[in-house]
């Protein structure tokens, strides 16, 4: 009798589920496709935390606003429950984050309180739509781009860290 391990059950389930947990609640996308909540999402909080991702990430030039729409129309967002980090691979262990961006799934996780969207928001606009390699770098010229200051300033803006 072959023995089945753990991770490998739980990522059989994982794609049997189509995404990091069974979703409990949905928000509208407010500029990407949806947004999936592990628990009972408040809807006006996150299009409020959607909209400052978006100001952030177009007032800075970082995203030029008549591409947002194509760029981010076809990303799901997983919102878990809690703040905790965790692994972005459950198979895999790794370092535990705030935040993935899963470039073939077209999918963002974060946690509860969206404080990674706009850092995943932007692996999103590198990766998926500029192309860059994704087995490269994980954050290439981020320093330089001003990417960093842009992530920096949406957590302090939200925060006041
Ligand atoms: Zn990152």
């Amino acid at each position: 009798m072959p023995t089945v391990r753990p991770a490998l059950i739980l990522a059989l389930m994982l794609t049997a589920c189509g995404g990091p947990f069974m979703p409990r609640s949905e928000c509208p996308g407010f500029g990407t496709a949806r947004v999936l909540g592990e628990g009972e999402l408040d809807c006006a909080l996150v299009a409020s935390r959607m909209a400052l991702a978006r100001e952030v990430l177009v007032s800075r030039g970082l995203v030029p606003e008549e591409k947002f729409a194509s760029a981010f129309g076809d990303v799901t967002v997983w919102v878990r429950a809690n703040n905790e980090p965790f692994r972005c691979d459950a198979e895999k262990d790794e370092a535990i984050m705030g935040g993935c961006y899963y470039v073939r799934a077209r999918e963002i996780l974060t946690t509860k309180d969206m404080e990674t969207i706009v850092h995943e928001m932007l692996h999103h606009w590198q990766l998926a739509v500029l192309g860059i390699d994704p087995d490269g770098p994980m954050h290439p010229g981020w320093t330089e781009n001003g990417y960093r200051d842009a992530d920096v300033s949406f957590r302090r803006v939200v925060f006041g860290l």
